[in-house]
């Protein structure tokens, strides 16, 4: 099944759970828009590359949602990464639609003057688009805050404006907020300790990923007393029962491209890192890694999804009946744009806030969002995910009927 198939699957299968009946206007996205522009390469050949922006829902508030360069990007999976931003969104009581971008491209086959050249491509072809009343990007997978700063230059140069808001997880010089960069990651970690009386989860975690989330999630966990047994990225993982040391495993990734090769630790591949004897697995990197094959032989007790999609709703089902509770994506890795949300309010008021204003709104929003998330499971005996699409759909659903879009 493909990732937007398995989207609507999981909004079906929540929607009938809750006896919510209008959720045809969530089956479609609002608008799309594919675009193709050509880029000189440093060896003076031009090539043309695809870019993708979807806004999936617009009742809550303007599009929002990140903009990643993968190769395998398409637009299937752009727009089932926006529904999951309008989800996740509406979870955590933001005020914003959903929205996502995506350009195929090879990020590690290409020189850093390209991926500019191709950041500021992408904005010419969707400046029209975008907007800080309509739409407003984010770094994803393979892009992060110095790719936002192209973005935000060319989109100011084309409009002839200041305008910061178009775009958040920008660099602290051009308006960024102080926390941006580590709140996917710290989000998460908030959560788990707010999870903690209910789920208690144990010690000792297994991170796929090793991107801006994943490797600073490892970071936070360390510092606050869990093992990190397992970690991994494209090339493959490492594996250790007595834990890595992170900050070192950080500094090797710097020098050698990858974490394989650890000293101390046994090389594994990303699928035995799935497997591998731990209680929280956290999937850090891309969509459909838990699958039906493998959901079987997992052996954590708690996924936490860092990554958007990375649970298949086969797999999902096997996860719950063999008792491992999810915490998902919608809810678990929903800092990094909580924290986009203060970037915007603080760009919009032209006000900006000491990091620990940041931190402590962060911590506050991701304990309610579970809070509530838990309170919908136990009243509707519903797994997390489902709890927090239900809650999601519902606020979603109530903005259309205010707005008389639906009766
Ligand atoms: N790309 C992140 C996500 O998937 C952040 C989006 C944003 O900050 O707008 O949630």
């Amino acid at each position: 099944m493909s990732a937007f198939e398995n989207a609507m699957k999981q909004l079906e299968e929540a929607a009938s759970a809750v006896g919510e009946q209008d959720v045809e206007i969530l089956k479609e996205p609002k608008r799309t828009l594919q675009v193709s522009f050509p880029v000189r390469m440093d060896d003076g050949s031009i090539k043309i590359f695809r870019g993708y922006r979807v806004q999936y829902n617009l009742a809550r508030g303007p599009a929002k949602g990140g903009i990643r360069f993968h190769p395998k990007v398409d637009l299937d999976e752009v727009k089932a990464l926006a529904f999951w931003m309008a989800v996740k969104n509406a979870v955590i009581d933001i005020p914003y639609g959903g929205g996502k971008g995506g350009v195929e491209a090879d990020v590690k086959k290409l020189s850093e003057a390209e991926k500019e050249r191709i950041s500021r491509e992408f904005i010419k072809a969707i400046k029209d688009f975008i907007g800080p009343k309509k739409d407003i990007p984010a770094p994803d997978v393979y892009t992060d805050s110095k790719v936002m700063g192209w973005m935000l230059d060319e989109y100011e140069k084309l409009t002839g404006e200041h305008s910061p808001g178009v775009i958040t997880g920008k660099p602290l010089s051009l308006g960024g907020s102080k926390g941006r960069a580590f709140s996917t990651a710290l989000g998460g970690v908030y959560l788990l300790e707010a999870a903690a009386k209910e789920l208690t989860p144990g010690k000792k975690a297994a991170i796929q990923g090793f991107g801006n989330a994943g490797s600073n999630v490892a970071g936070f966990l360390s510092e606050r007393g869990y093992k990190i047994v397992a970690a991994s990225d494209s090339k493959g993982g490492v594996y250790t029962k007595q834990g890595l040391d992170v900050s070192a495993l950080i500094e090797h990734k710097k020098k050698t491209g990858s974490v394989i090769n650890f000293r101390n630790a046994e090389n594994i591949t990303n699928e035995e890192l799935l497997e591998c004897e731990t209680d929280i697995l956290i999937p850090a990197a891309l969509e459909n890694q838990v699958t039906k094959e493998n959901a079987p032989r997992i052996k954590a007790s708690v996924i936490s999804e860092l990554a958007n999609g990375p649970i298949t709703p086969e797999a999902d089902k096997i996860l719950e009946k063999r008792g491992i509770i999810v915490i998902p994506d919608v809810l678990f890795n929903a800092g990094g744009v909580a924290v986009s949300y203060f970037e915007w309010v603080q760009n919009n008021t032209g006000l900006y806030w000491k990091e620990q204003e940041v931190l402590d709104r962060l911590k506050e929003k991701m304990s309610q969002a579970f809070a509530e998330v838990l309170d919908a499971s136990k009243k509707h005996k519903l797994s997390l995910r489902k709890a927090a699409f239900a809650l999601a759909i519902k606020r979603i659903i109530e903005a259309e009927r205010d707005r008389g879009n639906i009766k």
